[in-house]
């Protein structure tokens, strides 16, 4: 039986100083950061996530923030834009809270939606687009409310190397519908209820090369631990070459590189984010997972200290 993903799971990228990136996605997007721990195959590397109150799959946003990151180059074989979808009526909000904090934005206009696209202090490609889908976010911070607040990912642009070879591994191995074409992309929809919209620009465009300010992958949903198996056999039968199975704590995993260049995940949505922190505390301790607990006193050490912070647009105030 053909599977079908509902959506993005979560998209990771590199950047460099942790908390510039802390500080943009908390104070500035208003996310919460629902954990702190380290790169599992580079523990001297923090891992942070960012998304909703709880970290819903399809809200949460990635790091692995390192001051001795090189600048990446954003092209094929990434992720163009990070859509993050807001509540309908709240761009103009956006547009005045994000100049307010110095950062710069452009409008764009495609399949009948306004865009406001910008970018994090290390250049990764961001942008917000008005829908009514979704339930609205619960977690509010400085003049943020529910009305405004990012409710998780609309979707994503990806830039693809063999755009053609994209379409069909979205098609056919994630089960996604072609929706349409509009001017230079093609829109492709799957079922979940947001993180669901992804278009694809139709021209094969350049490799990019990974570092500060680009994604490094994106990862799909598969709803239960049974569903992932099948994922497994099924990107196999697609002649994909997926990992092993991997167990990143909060979530199972499995990866692939589609023929465009894009390094596809794909992850359950459970257990989730409060599988070793309470809801109210989560992000708060640096979490490791058991096989370097033993070595915490040491990758503590080598981590740069990071705190959530209110941003004061210029000035800043602890809140813990
Ligand atoms: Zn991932």
């Amino acid at each position: 039986m053909a599977l079908h993903t509902a959506g993005i799971h979560h998209i990771t990228a590199y950047a460099q100083d942790p908390q510039r990136n802390v500080d943009f996605y908390t104070g500035v997007l208003g996310l919460r950061m629902v954990k702190k721990t380290v790169n599992y195959d580079a523990p001297e590397v923090y891992h942070l996530y960012f998304g909703d109150e709880e970290g819903h799959p399809g809200t949460i946003i990635t790091f692995f923030p390192s001051s001795a990151s090189r600048r990446g180059i954003r092209g094929g074989g990434q992720v163009g834009y990070t859509t993050f979808v807001v509540p309908t009526g709240a761009l103009p909000y956006w547009e005045q809270r994000l100049r307010s904090f110095s950062v710069p934005v452009m409008k764009a206009f495609r399949f009948n939606e306004h865009y406001l696209q910008f970018s994090d202090r290390d250049g990764l490609s961001l942008e917000l687009v008005e829908r009514e889908d979704g339930p609205k976010s619960s977690w509010s911070v400085d003049d943020v409310t529910p009305e405004t607040a990012i409710k998780g990912f609309g979707g994503a642009v990806l830039f693809s190397n063999k755009w053609k070879e994209t379409k069909k591994a979205l098609e056919e191995v994630m089960g996604l519908t072609f929706m349409g074409e509009d001017v230079n992309y093609a829109r492709f929809q799957s079922a979940g209820s947001f993180g669901n919209v992804i278009d694809l620009p139709m021209r094969d465009i350049p490799l990019g090369a990974g570092g500060a300010g680009t994604t490094h992958h994106i990862a799909w949903r598969a709803q239960e631990d049974g569903e992932h198996g099948k994922w497994h056999e099924w990107v196999k039968q697609h002649g994909f070459h997926p990992t092993d199975i991997r167990n990143r704590n909060y979530f199972k995993a499995l990866y692939f590189r589609e023929r465009g260049g894009i390094l596809f995940e794909i992850a359950t949505d459970p257990p989730g984010f409060t599988v070793d922190e309470d809801l109210d505390s989560l992000g708060e301790q640096l979490k490791l997972p058991a096989w370097f607990e033993p070595e915490r006193a040491r990758i503590e050490e080598d981590l740069e200290p990071i705190q959530v912070k209110i941003q004061e647009r210029g000035n800043s105030s602890d809140i813990h």
